[in-house]
């Protein structure tokens, strides 16, 4: 009567890696297959695989608010 496919655990694979991943509370990193994938995928975003254009405004911005020349303020 049992029906071991049904209670088979759930596998995912990894979007990095593809290796599978069992879908389990253990998997702390699902889908990931460890923290060294998930880490990856995370960094692809930060490192501008999927930046957003202009971005780099942010810079000039700050940039502006500095004091150009702060000696001036003593004149
Ligand atoms: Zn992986």
């Amino acid at each position: 009567m049992s029906d071991p496919i049904s209670e088979k655990s759930v596998t995912v694979n990894c979007p990095e890696c593809g290796k599978t991943v069992p879908w389990t509370a253990e998997s702390r990193y699902r889908p990931f297959c460890s923290e060294r994938c998930k880490l990856i995928d995370l960094g692809e975003w930060a490192s501008g695989g999927h930046a957003i254009p202009g971005e780099p405004l942010e810079d000039d911005l700050m940039s502006g608010d500095m004091p150009q020349n702060p000696a001036d303020k003593y004149n």
